[in-house]
Formats: C-alpha cells, structure tokens, sequence
C-alpha cells in the first residue's frame, strides 16, 4: 500500500504483499535531491550538556527507590555513605522525532520523507488532527550530493478493515500512512546506499 503522504512526490516502481517502494520525482520531473534531516536542537543540547555535567563525579552510578517510588541516582564515598543523588525523572527529554525532507535540486520544491510524528505506527497515537510545528528544527544535509531517492516501507500485515476491527476508527488516510519499517535509500550512478531506516513499531 502506497502511503498517501508520498503519493504527490513520488512513483511507484515496486510493489508486492510486504512492500512498497517509492522513488520520489519532483513534480517538475527531476529526480535528484538534497536530503536533510533533522537534529537535535540547542536547547535539547544545552539540556544534555547540563545533565552530565550534573552527573560528572558520580563514580559508580547505582540506582534507588524511595518510599514514594522515586528513582535516585547515587554517589556514595568510600565508606558507603550517599553523598549525592538525582532523580532519574529530571533527566532531560531528548525529542525523538525524527524528520526527513528533501529539496528538489531543480526547482527547489520540498517535500516531506518521513515524519515520525505522523507517519508509521507511533504516529497512531495521536490524534489525526493533531498540530505539529515545522519551526524550530535545525537540518543538516544527509550527504554532500544530491541523490535519487527511493524509499521502501514494510506494508501492513493487517488490511483496513481487519486494522479498524482490533483498534478502532483510523481513516484509510492514516491507515496507509502506518508502517512498520521506513527504508530510505540514497543512490547516484555508481552505489545506492541506506540513508535512514527506523521501525516506527
Ligand atoms: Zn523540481
């Protein structure tokens, strides 16, 4: 099943029960592409950097449960003594959204690859209205070249009616935007290599 998602940026070259793959034409025609993907931002950075720094000189990390239920990291001295602790649940979230577009190298149109916000299963999660934000993402280049692209999703086992039986309503929108594997190849005229892969299950 072709991801309606992709169906305007690109053109099914295979198909068979498990799965499907698309390489992505522009809609002027072209084939290659700038890819860019998304990377952690300064604050999420920033975050990590302060949480190690927070750790630094806990020797040995162990972990402890309070009354309440409270996971603490602790540092003990040499006599065995807790000197320091944290508590696991401040450690910072790094966001795991990972975002795929890429950049016609003709036209300069762009188009989206992967979301895993709103593409495979986890996407199921959420609402289908859900708002998500394209600010704020800092992108680095996937490769120097530009590159055809195909990308090759693992089908669902489940048809649309078997799907919406065992979990409920999706439209048959959604359901094709719902995968279990994301393969993302990059080629040029001499090799064709794997760029991103993730299972979203
Ligand atoms: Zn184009």
């Amino acid at each position: 099943m072709v991801p309606e998602y992709i169906k305007h940026a690109g053109k099914v070259i295979k198909e068979d029960d498990t799965h499907t793959e698309v390489e992505l034409v522009c809609e002027c025609g072209e084939k290659c592409f700038h890819v860019f993907k998304n990377e952690p931002t300064d604050e999420e950075i920033s975050k990590i950097a302060q949480w190690e720094k927070r750790l630094k000189g806990f020797r040995k990390i162990e972990g402890m449960s309070d009354e309440e239920g409270n996971v603490f990291l602790v540092k003990r001295n040499i006599f065995g003594k807790i000197v320091d602790k944290v508590r696991i649940s401040d450690m910072p979230e790094v966001s795991k959204i990972n975002f795929l577009k890429s950049i016609c190298v003709s036209c300069g149109r762009e188009y989206v690859v992967f979301d895993n916000r709103i593409h495979g299963y986890d996407a199921n999660c959420e609402s289908e209205t859900k708002d998500i934000s394209y600010n704020g993402f800092v992108f680095a280049k996937v490769s120097d070249e530009a590159l055809r692209i195909v990308v090759k999703y693992e089908n669902n086992s489940e048809s649309y009616e078997e799907y919406v039986e065992s979990f409920g309503y999706v439209s048959r929108e959604k359901f094709s935007n719902m995968f279990g594997w994301i393969y993302i190849y990059g080629y040029n005229e001499k090799s064709r290599r794997l760029i991103f892969e993730e299972e979203t299950s």
